[in-house]
């Protein structure tokens, strides 16, 4: 179950002015305002809980490492007997082994044999590592040059007791799961997983592997867009390919959000007679259309079936690519449970473009061609050059925005 706020009534006001298309920045603005982490949440092990968003706030139950201990394998002794310029022979009196419970006690002026990880003895504060002293008999000497404190590491010195391991909200990586662990727990509870669905539309769309045939053109955006988001840990699936027909795709639609989160459809999306993606979300009553930010300016969709968000992106695969990281990436991140992603405001073009480094400074070049079916653009770019709107004034030499491609996941 979603919990995008069945409340919230601005798609509904966008669809009470059809006509008027929003901007990018009225676009994201309405996207925000209408993704909700989902409120349903899971106690995952912490074996599978890499990718997942975190539900919870972990604070840590002691202080890690919770004791202060040896950090290398050697000999244990108190700063206050030993002559740091000439070195010392201490007597050597008992062992102390990482997991031995009981704390051993150095005698006054003596040290104790000591393994890495194992508790520091009572009355010693200093450890010397065992390369670099000699035994002679029952004795140790200790040579100078070691500060007070050395080899040794303190409790809490990771992490105090009671101090915020993982805030709620917060994609885990390895290095963050490895922090729950040492606070002891072998699960974490993380939201669900958003359902996504993916449909490609068009009768002219072909499933890649079948025969080619005249007037076609085979499906780039379904394995495209199903794959895009899996840095996101979401459930996608694919649904197929829906022919240009406007009962077909609204029962399509209808079906897949009984039982999704949010759909992404290509195709279909403009006001053609042609374009029944556009009419079937219109006939649920809740549309908002708006005019895409990139060039050449296509429209595409959002609607609203029942919970369920429904993305009719255009069909062209640039304009599917760019959408997709511009305006669903962020409604997924949100639903996932991750905070909004906050980009600046009053920017509005997004080309295809690399950097290039040209001595100290880094130079945006554009893809030359701007046709927005052309895959090879996508392939040629590493993400996407941010023109603000005053883009009339931009000359050579000024600065501009480059969103890596790598920024999600992308590599
Ligand atoms: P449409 O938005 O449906 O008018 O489609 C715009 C253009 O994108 C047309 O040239 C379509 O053939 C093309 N197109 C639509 N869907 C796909 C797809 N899944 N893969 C590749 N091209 C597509
Ligand atoms: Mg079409």
């Amino acid at each position: 179950m979603s919990s995008l706020d069945p409340k919230t009534t601005a798609l509904d006001d966008c669809f009470a002015f059809p006509k008027r298309r929003l901007l990018h920045a009225e676009a994201i603005a309405l996207l925000r305002s209408l993704a909700r982490p989902m409120l349903e949440s899971e106690s995952v092990s912490l074996f599978d809980a890499i990718g997942r968003v975190c539900a919870e706030t972990v604070k840590a139950p002691r202080a890690i490492p919770a004791h202060t201990n040896a950090a290398v394998d050697g000999y244990a002794f108190s700063f206050g007997s030993y002559d740091a310029k000439e070195g010392t022979l201490f007597p050597l009196h008992g062992r102390a082994a990482a997991g031995d419970v009981s704390k051993s006690a150095a005698a006054a002026g003596s040290a104790i044999r000591i393994f890495t990880g194992a508790i520091m003895p009572w009355g010693c504060d200093t450890v010397v590592m065992q390369e670099d002293c000699r035994v002679e008999g029952a004795s140790v000497f200790i040579p100078g040059g070691l500060k007070e404190g050395a080899n040794r590491r303190l409790a809490g010195e990771d992490v105090e007791a009671g101090a915020t391991v993982i805030e709620a909200g917060h994609r885990l990586r390895p290095q963050d799961v490895a922090a729950v662990a040492a606070c002891g727990r072998g699960e974490i509870v993380c939201f669900k997983r958003p359902r996504v669905r993916i449909f490609s539309t068009g009768n002219e769309v072909l499933l890649p592997g079948a025969p080619f045939t005249e007037g076609k053109v085979y499906d780039s955006n379904g394995s495209m867009l199903s794959g895009l988001f899996a840095p996101l840990g979401l459930s996608v699936t694919y649904g197929g390919i829906l022919p240009d027909n406007r009962e077909a795709v609204h029962e399509a639609l209808h079906t897949a959000a009984q039982k999704n989160d949010l759909i992404v459809t290509s195709g279909g999306a403009s006001l053609g007679e042609e374009d029944h993606v556009i009419a079937a979300l219109r006939a649920t009553g809740a549309l908002s259309l708006w005019q895409l930010a990139i060039k050449p300016s296509r429209p595409m969709g959002l609607g609203k079936i029942g919970p369920c968000l429904s993305f009719a992106l255009p069909g062209n695969p640039v304009a599917v690519l760019v959408c997709a990281l511009l305006y669903v990436w962020p409604v997924l991140r949100r639903l996932s449970g991750e905070p909004w992603m906050e980009r600046k405001k009053g920017r509005r073009e997004f080309f295809r473009g690399w950097l290039e480094r040209d001595g100290e400074t880094l130079i945006a070049r554009k893809y030359e061609r701007e046709g927005s079916g052309l895959i090879s653009s996508l392939r040629a770019a590493t993400g996407l050059i941010e023109i603000s709107e005053d883009a009339a004034t931009l000359s050579r030499g000024d600065d501009v925005t480059f969103i890596p491609f790598s920024g999600f996941g992308i590599l």
